[in-house]
């Protein structure tokens, strides 16, 4: 008998099987679909013997010291800062937009401070940011919406701007210094054998059964287990009850070349030319030294594995329905960027997991908490959103059956793995902020 069922091997559910079994000595079952673990974080050695990410470029990074001390456990890391150009009119431009990519696309000689007054100028201010749109035009005006923003948003989603929430270019800052660095975030780093590589050393533990090529629909009757993890889309949990979430795919285009550099940059945004957004070239990434060089061209769609949830006001009304289903679901824990319908990056992706472990332990009456800290001091816990967790979706008895109940009496909630330093740091998943 397993203690746990987790669907889908990548972040979300490596993270809670490694702290299952590590730290609780729990049984776990482990499966995915696809011939792999990592989910969309996978890496893998090439024909040409070059590292690629097969689900597209990943670049690690976060201001979350428990999430980085955490994976640092299971994987070395190589410094990286990601950077990011942009082609528009003709000329290869530093993105997010800073003052050389002002200064070079328009051949000015601007300082900061005139790159201030300059934006203040350009930009229309607009009474209420409802929409992509009106973020980027309301900071830097239409033109560099039109240059930068609106053809990639519309390849991208598949829709313009204009009919998205403000959250997807809230993402994307401008800035008046000269830092063009993708991410400003405490911690860039690779892992510096690789993900999968990493992700192997996350599942080694003994406790730890995994099974690959599966959809846990094929087992579900035959494998004896207490309680389940999901990690894959939610709507297909419930058979698509309400209608499907909308999802945005890509398909991805891998090409070799016989030289050891191929563009200038390790990605290129191409916002307004070609079907594809992006292209990206490995071996910046992973620092890797050959003769060869393998590229990915991206080309967003509608069909294919679900990749990004589409940020809109209505999906995000869909999901809700979907959210009480889980709620009502005993002995089933959602986790990950698919099952709560959220656009998390990979770190946030481990704090949500972190978080729900954390609630597991303090759960499970089987085992005795010699570390409980207190991580939360309202009778909410809330998760990297501010969404609040269901805690009454989340308490269980401990003994395999659907019993419920809240959390303890004083409504403060008790983790394992996350301690407090008083200044709300305690909890990795309180501490994770969207940046990319
Ligand atoms: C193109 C792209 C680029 C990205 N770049 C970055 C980046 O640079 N930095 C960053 O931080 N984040 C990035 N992300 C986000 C990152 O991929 C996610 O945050 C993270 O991988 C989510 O982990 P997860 O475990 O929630 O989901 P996934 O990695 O999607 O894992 C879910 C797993 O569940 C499996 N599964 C689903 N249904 C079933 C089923 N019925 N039975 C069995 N198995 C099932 C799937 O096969 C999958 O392996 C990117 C995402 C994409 C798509």
């Amino acid at each position: 008998m397993f203690d746990y069922l987790i669907v889908g091997a990548g972040f979300a559910g490596s993270t809670l099987a490694e702290r299952l079994a590590s730290q609780l000595n729990k049984k776990v079952m482990l499966v995915d679909k696809r011939n792999h673990i990592g989910g969309n974080a996978y890496d893998r050695y090439d024909d040409a013997g070059i590292l690629i990410h097969q689900y597209g470029p990943h670049i690690f990074h976060t201001n979350s010291k428990p999430v980085f001390d955490y994976l640092s456990e299971f994987t070395k890391w190589r410094a990286y800062q990601h950077r990011v150009i942009a082609c528009v009119d003709g000329q290869l431009v530093p993105i997010p937009i800073n003052l050389d990519t002002i200064n070079q696309l328009y051949g000015l000689n601007l300082s900061s401070n005139d790159l201030e007054k300059w934006f203040a100028s350009v930009a229309e201010p607009r009474a209420e940011i409802r929409t992509s749109e009106d973020v980027v035009i309301s900071k830097v005006g239409r033109e560099l919406y039109e240059k930068f923003f609106r053809g990639y948003t519309r390849k991208q989603w598949g829709v313009d701007p204009s009919e998205l929430d403000a959250c997807v270019t809230a993402r994307v800052p401008t800035r008046t210094n000269r830092d063009n660095r993708y991410f400003t975030d405490a911690y860039q780093a690779m892992p510096l054998r690789g993900y999968t590589r990493m992700f192997e050393n996350m599942l080694g533990h003994q406790n730890i059964k995994i099974l690959l090529n599966t959809d846990y629909k094929e087992i579900i009757e035959t494998i004896p287990f207490k309680k389940m993890i999901y990690t894959g889309p939610v709507d297909e949990y419930f058979d698509f009850r309400y209608g499907k979430l909308p999802y945005r795919s890509l398909r991805f285009e891998f090409e070799t070349h016989d030289k050891p550099v191929y563009q200038p940059g390790p990605v290129i945004n191409y916002p307004n030319d070609y079907a594809y957004t992006r292209v990206t070239e490995f071996k910046y990434l992973t620092g890797q030294e050959s003769n060869k060089t393998t590229v990915v061209y991206e080309y967003p769609q509608d069909e294919g594995d679900p990749y990004y949830p589409v940020p809109r006001q209505e999906n995000a009304d869909l999901y809700k329905r979907y959210a009480v289903l889980a709620d009502e679901t005993p002995d089933v824990y959602f986790a990950g960027r698919l099952a709560t319908y959220k656009y998390y990056n990979m770190d946030q992706v481990v704090a949500q997991a972190l978080t729900l472990f954390g609630k597991i332990a303090e759960h499970d009456t089987e085992i005795a908490l010699p570390m409980a800290t207190t991580v939360s001091s309202g009778s909410r816990l809330t998760d990297v959103d501010g969404v609040a967790f269901r805690p009454q979706a989340i308490a269980r008895n401990g003994n395999g059956h659907n019993g419920r109940r809240r959390q303890n009496g004083s409504g403060k909630a008790r983790s394992q793995n996350a301690k407090t330093d008083g200044k709300g740091n305690g909890d990795p998943a309180r501490y994770v902020k969207p940046t990319s």
